[in-house]
């Protein structure tokens, strides 16, 4: 049989749990699949005669208009009736099953495209319960969970590509989140070959999706073979044999006697949900795949197995994107309290321009401490008081000060008067007395000299500079530049008083970046293994994974730690032994100096000799030229310092010892 000799057309219709809190059309939960069976129903899920469904749950269709979004569909907005589609099964003792599906209905949203293949349709619908045959139970805590199903055109030619393509729509529908994940699908086939298409019905695993398409093509086509006209049929395939089972001859619309629900309200999106939807739509395994390639340079294999799990990209990006202060950051403004309120409350427009709470909050995001001093005059400021309100603050080596304006000048003034000695001094816009500011001389904050050494009370001192503020400031820019030897970063559009637009005034991301400084300290290509190798790991090791609630596996401790390794302070080994412990949470190593640290070269001489000691016929074999006993020895060294020893240290000093 040579390829694509006869003519193959399959569709699918893909069924996915939406993954909301509560049941389409009652407030049931919809966790507990795998839970006692019945423990989770009422009236409404059961069917019982004369109960009453809720209005539909408005979490489903929202999570509908998601997936319409991926797919590009356009979306019906008009009124929706919900019909009642009648079968008589075991799974359905009231009879029908609640959906926007059928003869007389309005689906939810009509065409659009996935990964090359066009839809036909999506709409919302009740699943039915669950029917044990061999205890003849039911299982309603599966009714009435809100599906969603998804139908194609039938352009997918083999079974290669409908498995390709469901694994890439799963994928997207993780990404946003819609679809419960450890539900699973269901999926019904459409094969066509020569004759009319059959369906098979209820296929839930790729595997089997494979296998039962890969069987009915070949029936099919041998049929035809042998003069045997295929009818509209609908199948089962039986995986213990391989094969694919009549059920039924295929039901027309009219055996479903589809009629409108009386209880249920007709469905009508909003353009405002539909807007909300849509704005708030999280980035597409696609896009995230580009960024990934762009913004940090990963090789694409890579950038192909982060992307395939959402939490684990997510992580590799806090990972990148963490950057940690140890210390606290002061913020000093150039306004004291009563200031402060109006500036937040915005009085006159142009000067609503605190951007503190905003810089506080995003630096508080990720656990920095930040101070945030009221000092107790403005613009004219007694710099005793001042003094006085920064020296009740811990200040040391490893804090981070920013001074904006006045505050810039008072935190310069302070430092050279000061024995204190901290990590890095930001100046945002600092003021200073100069020719355009005489009045200011006079004045205790300013009746100071800005001098070199300076440079000796911070490891790094930043100057930031707005393009638009006033002469007088930037003329004091000027001379903080010239005197320290900086070069300012210049804000572009951004000023003390003059804005252009109010929003953005409120944000600093720039300080923010600043402050927390640059990540770019560790390699972003030796994070890599430490994500997609180390992390999964120690995860599948423990059966665990990311997302589950009890993991709490933080992007900064694994930072922390793989600078640790780089830095040589932890061995490789050593750090991979450290993210054993890092499920279900992770820690700090600040947290554990004393445990983890590499070991001197003195210990590890001593273990050597230890070693040497207790293994005399393995040195032996050594000195006779059996390379692999120093391997053994080394082992042995490491296994005594339990992995604090660096590997290459041991190597050195025991090939010196044993010479
Ligand atoms: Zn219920």
């Amino acid at each position: 049989m040579s390829e694509k000799a006869f003519p193959v057309k399959i569709g699918l219709e893909v069924h996915g749990y939406l993954d909301t809190c509560e049941k389409l059309f009652c407030m049931c939960r919809t966790d507990s699949l795998d839970s006692e069976t019945n423990s989770n129903i009422c009236p409404i899920c059961t069917g019982t005669p004369g109960s009453k469904p809720m209005a539909v749950n408005e979490e489903a269709v929202r999570k509908m208009l998601q997936i319409a979004t991926v797919f590009k569909s356009k979306i019906n907005m008009d009124k929706l009736v919900w019909q009642r589609k009648h079968y008589d099964w075991a799974d359905n003792p009231k009879g029908y099953q609640t959906t926007l599906s059928g003869a007389h209905a309005k689906v939810n949203a009509v065409g659009g495209k996935f990964k090359g293949i066009n839809i036909t349709e999506l709409h919302l619908e009740e699943d039915p319960a669950q029917w044990n045959p061999n205890t003849g139970r039911i299982n309603y805590n599966r009714s009435g969970l809100p599906l969603i199903e998804i139908v194609t055109e039938p352009e997918f030619s083999d079974s290669e590509q409908v498995v390709e393509w469901l694994k890439s729509l799963l994928l997207s529908l993780s990404y946003i989140k819609a679809v419960r994940k450890n539900a699973g699908i269901k999926v019904d086939v459409n094969v066509s070959t020569y004759g009319e298409r059959v369906e098979m019905k209820n296929l839930n695993s790729l595997e089997k999706i494979r296998k039962a398409i890969d069987y009915e093509i070949v029936r099919q086509v041998e049929n035809h073979g042998r003069g045997i006209e295929q009818k509209r049929d609908t199948l089962a395939y039986d995986e213990s044999k391989g094969i694919t089972i009549k059920m039924r001859s295929k039901e027309g619309a009219s055996d479903y006697r589809f009629i409108p629900c009386p209880d249920l309200a007709e469905l009508k999106i909003d353009s405002k949900m539909l807007n909300e939807v849509r704005a708030s739509m999280p980035e597409m395994p696609e896009v995230k795949l580009e960024r990934l390639l762009r913004k940090y340079n990963v090789g694409e294999s890579d950038a192909k197995i982060l992307t395939r799990n959402l939490e684990l990209v997510d992580f590799f990006e806090g990972l990148v994107e963490s950057k940690t202060v140890s210390g606290n950051v002061v913020l000093v403004h150039g306004s004291n309290e009563k200031d402060r309120e109006k500036l937040e409350k915005g009085f006159p427009e142009q000067n609503k321009r605190n951007w503190i709470p905003w810089v506080k909050k995003e630096l508080e995001k990720k656990g920095v401490v930040v101070n945030n001093p009221l000092m107790p005059e403005n613009w004219n400021p007694d710099y005793k008081k001042w003094k006085m309100e920064i020296e009740k603050i811990n200040i040391d080596e490893n804090s981070v000060l920013v001074g904006t304006s006045a505050g810039g000048a008072f935190l310069v003034h302070w430092l050279q008067g000061s024995k204190v000695k901290i990590k890095k001094l930001i100046l945002l816009a600092p003021a200073y007395r100069n020719k355009l500011n005489e009045k200011w001389q006079e004045n205790n904050l300013y009746d100071f000299e800005v001098s070199e050494k300076l440079k000796d009370k911070a490891s790094e001192i930043i100057l930031i500079e707005y393009s638009n503020d006033s002469d007088s400031i930037k003329e004091s820019c000027k001379i903080y530049s010239k005197i320290l030897g900086l070069k300012p970063l210049v804000l572009k559009n951004r000023g003390h008083f003059c804005q252009k637009s109010v929003d953005e005034i409120m944000k600093l991301p720039e300080l923010v970046d600043e402050i927390l400084g640059k990540s770019e300290d560790i390699n972003i290509k030796s994070m890599i293994p430490w994500v997609t190798v180390e992390l999964l790991r120690v995860l599948n090791y423990n059966k665990k994974s990311l997302e589950d609630e009890d993991v709490d596996i933080r992007p900064e401790h694994l930072a922390e730690l793989i600078r640790a390794v780089e830095e040589g302070k932890i061995t490789v080994l050593k750090g991979k032994q450290i993210m054993n412990d890092f499920v279900p949470k992770s820690f700090s190593l600040a947290d554990h100096k004393e445990e983890i640290g590499n070991i001197s070269e003195e210990a590890v001489k001593n273990l050597c000799r230890q070693v040497i000691d207790e293994n005399v016929k393995v040195v032996e074999d050594y000195k006779n030229g059996k390379k692999a006993s120093l391997n053994f020895l080394i082992g042995q060294v490491m296994r005594l310092s339990e992995r604090r020893a660096d590997f290459r240290v041991i190597t050195e000093v025991m090939k010196r010892l044993i010479k």
